[in-house]
Formats: structure tokens, sequence, C-alpha cells
């Protein structure tokens, strides 16, 4: 535990905000943190505060009383002061808590680029490049090299630079998760224009039709929210409409992510079936009843085990489990618990979360009744998990990081051979364009030198619903990609 409860950041360059904070959170997880201009007032007594002060000449960095001058060269590009302000300012907060971070100085979610883009030597300089560069752990560098090389061979086969991949958001759940912070609303809310959204997605998907004209549709992804709080004849007009649209012929995975058992039926799972459904998930998140109730699941272990089973005897043969570590309560005693339970049910691939805490979630608007629980993720509960996974005959295939996460720890996704989610993997490599329909879709067009532009499509249902001409225009220049 450390002994700091409030932390003044003063910078006087904001352009490189995001990745002072971020370094400083992850040292010091769960402390209140702000960011201050030079002079201005801190309205607090700080127990810590760092200061960065960035020249043309110099770079100045203090936390606590440890202070750095480091000189830089006029005109240094950007990427190059970012390295030594991150590379100082980690050595400083290591040696002010005396222990290192698993991902070392590197704030980014997609650590696995850098460890392809090292891979151009053999596997042990990369990974010995991101230990020495970044100060990452032997482990995590082992670990990205390893998923950089199967990524590598896995899109080897594929060509990116000629394809696009369909994302269709439903963002409707049975009832709001208390960790939270995606867009989706509850069903009960929106029962009676369910139809309604989907007139307005079928009419965007209509228009997007001729999108990336020459690319070829990769893969397919039904996402949210919960696809499955659709009835089943709502999914069969959804899954209608994107067969009617696009040419599914070259299609290597369509997925649909059913997620929450509670929302799973025979039913639902038979329209999948008529239609050309590869991968679905199941995810019951913890196999433990109490941390489900506490966390407002509102389904049990059991519902789990039945919609899993369901699936299989209607001859799903691509199952993916999602899984998270640090919930409130629980320990390796609980992740031991769920474990078993996963490789009794044995799915075809398995991703393991680490509890991230966005501001927007209401399990952080209730830190502090939830505090006393405490959230736990280590390197135990995360080989644990990787155990569980590896008796499966899984292998670690992608992995991302985000903000604020229990540990300072990752996701993974594990999968058998031939199993691994493939937009799971474009999506994360930022190598193949993505269209992206409903509320809170997130188109992003890769161009050939590698630059990256998202057209954006509104969060909220109702303004989606209001302003869907809105959204279509926004992607009309698609058609000329
Ligand atoms: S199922 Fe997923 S999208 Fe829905 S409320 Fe829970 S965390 Fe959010």
């Amino acid at each position: 535990m450390n002994q700091y409860s409030r932390i003044a950041i003063v910078i006087s360059d904001r352009s490189y905000e995001y990745d002072i904070y971020t370094l400083v959170i992850a040292f010091f997880q769960g402390v209140s943190t702000q960011v201050f201009d030079p002079g201005a007032d801190i309205p607090f007594l700080a127990d810590l505060t760092v200061k960065v002060q960035i020249s043309d000449e110099s770079i100045y960095i203090s936390a606590g009383s440890l202070e750095r001058h480091i000189a830089s060269s006029a005109g240094a590009e950007r990427s190059t002061v970012k390295n030594i302000l991150k590379r100082n300012l980690y050595e400083m907060l290591r040696d002010i808590c005396g222990r290192d971070l698993p991902w070392g100085n590197l704030t980014g979610i997609r650590p696995v680029k850098l460890a392809m883009s090292a891979l151009e030597e053999d596997e042990e300089s990369a990974a010995k490049k991101m230990t020495e560069r970044y100060y990452v752990s032997p482990a995590k560098a082992e670990l990205s090299v390893r998923i950089a090389g199967r990524e590598r061979s896995i899109l080897s086969g594929i060509d990116t630079d000629n394809g696009y991949s369909l994302y269709i958001g439903i963002p409707f759940c049975p009832s709001i998760c208390l960790y939270c912070s995606f867009s989706s609303s509850p069903l009960s809310l929106w029962e009676s224009r369910v139809d309604e959204y989907l007139d307005a997605l079928i009419l965007e998907m209509r228009a997007c039709r001729y999108s990336f004209p020459g690319k070829t549709l990769h893969t397919v992804y039904i996402g949210g929210g919960t696809p499955t709080t659709l009835s089943p004849s709502q999914m069969d007009r959804l899954l209608g409409a994107v067969e009617e649209n696009y040419d599914l012929s070259h299609v290597m995975e369509y997925t649909v992510e059913a997620g929450r058992p509670d929302s799973i039926t025979a039913g639902k799972l038979r329209v999948l079936r008529n239609h050309p459904v590869t991968r679905i998930s199941v995810n019951p998140q913890t196999m433990n009843q109490k941390t489900l109730d506490l966390i407002g699941r509102r389904h049990t272990v059991d519902d789990t085990v039945r919609a899993y089973e369901q699936a299989r005897s209607l001859g799903f043969d691509n199952i993916n489990m999602d899984l998270i570590v640090g919930l409130p309560g629980e320990g390796p005693d609980e992740i031991e618990h769920t474990m078993q339970c996963i490789e009794e049910l044995d799915p075809d691939d398995v991703t393991v979360h680490a509890l991230a805490l966005k501001r927007a979630a209401r399990l952080a608007l209730h830190m502090d009744e939830y505090e006393k629980i405490s959230f736990r993720a280590s390197d135990m509960i995360m080989e644990r998990c990787q155990e569980g996974c590896s008796r499966l005959g899984m292998t670690p295939y992608y992995l991302y990081r985000q903000k604020n996460m229990a540990g300072n720890f990752e996701n993974v996704g594990y999968a058998k051979s031939g199993k691994a989610g493939l937009y799971n993997i474009l999506i994360m490599e930022e190598v193949e364009c993505i269209l992206a329909l409903g509320a809170s879709g997130s188109t992003k067009i890769v161009y050939d030198d590698g630059r990256i532009e998202r057209i954006e499509n509104v969060k909220d249902i109702r303004n989606y619903l209001e302003r869907i001409d809105e959204m279509i225009r926004r992607k009309d220049v698609l058609a000329r990609i």
C-alpha cells in the first residue's frame, strides 16, 4: 500500500499530459491525482508533487525531493522528447515507490504493436529491446513477442490492404453491470423502440453497402451491448439484412457476441445457426454467484452452463468465454473456482480481462462502498488463468491494455489452434479498415501509409435514431476509398 492520498502534477506542456498522468497513476493506483499549469493555485496539500518543464534546450523533472535536468537538442522530435521524459520519470517514480511496473513505462494500450515492429529482429532481441528501452518485465516482454509472432503468422495469409471488417452494435443489455463503461442501456427502457433501432441500423447498412469499393469483406462482428437482447425474429431480421447487403462469400469469421447468458435462449441460438455465424461468446465473467450478484449481472452460474451447453448441442464449434479478474471480493480462491468450472466446460477461446475502473463506471463512482472489499489482480491470479487456458490447449493470441487496470495488468485472449478471433487481432493491430454501424460505432479508415482516420457515430441511442441521416452522410467518403 502506498502512503499517498493526493498527488499534484504540474506540466508546462499539456500535450504530454496523457503520458505523464498515466505513468503517475500506474504507480499510484487509486490515489487522487490532478494536473495543473505552472503557477496555478493547487487547492490542496499534495503528498507528492511531480513537475515537468519542457523547453527547447532541456527537460526538467522533479518528483518529491528528486530532480533531474536533461539536455535536449532544440527541434528534437516529439517522440524523442516523449521517450526521454517517460524513461526519466519512470526511473524517479520507481525509486520513490521501490518497485517496477509489469509494463514498465509503456502507457499505450497496444504493446504488441511495439513487439511486432521489434520482431523485425529475432524474438530474443525483440524482447530484450522492450525490456531495455521501456523497462517492460521480461515475462511481459516475452508474452508480447510470443503474441506478436502468433498474430503475424495468422495475418500473413490475409490481404489486409484489400480487405475490411464490418462491426454492428446493439446497444441494449438485460441490466447494466456495475463495472460497465460502454454506452449500453437497459433493454427495459428501450423495449418498445428496438424495432425502430433496427430500422435505422438497416437503413445505415443499406446506405453503406458500397463502402470501401474494391475491398473484400473479411470479418463480421456483432457486438454491443448484448446482441442477444434481440428477440429471435428481430435477430433473424438483422442477420438477414447483413446477408442482403454485404457479400459474405469471403468472410473468414462471423462473430455474434451473445454475451450475457441471461439473454441466450435455444430459439435465438437456432436463429444464429440458420445464418452463417461461425463464432459466438457466452460470457460468464466469473463462476462465483456471490460476485455475479454483487456486480449486477443478474444471471446465475447455471444460466452460463445452460447457455454454453445449448450452444454446443446446436453445433457451435467456436465458443469464446470472457472472464474478469480483479472483481470485488475475488482473490485466488475465487479465480481457482472459476477456472476449474471453465476447464470443465472446455470452450474454444477465453479472454481474460483485468478489471478496468473507468471513470464512467458505477463501480468507480461507488469506490468508497466497494473499496473495503478490495480489487485484486496479481501475478499469481494471472498465471492461474494462463495455466488453465494452456491445459485446455490454448495459447495467447491477442493482448491489449486499458487505463486504470487492476494491478496494471492486461487483457489477454487465449485460443485453441484455428479458433483465434481474427476480428480481435485486426482491431488491435489496426491493419484493416472497419465499417462500424449503429450507436457508438467507430468506423476506422486505415490508409496505405498507415495513417488512421475515424468516423464516429453518436453514442446516445435517441440521438442516433434522430440523426441517422447525418450518421449516413458522415460515411459518404467511404464510397471513394
Ligand atoms: S453486458 Fe457488457 S455492455 Fe452490457 S452492461 Fe454488462 S459490461 Fe456493459
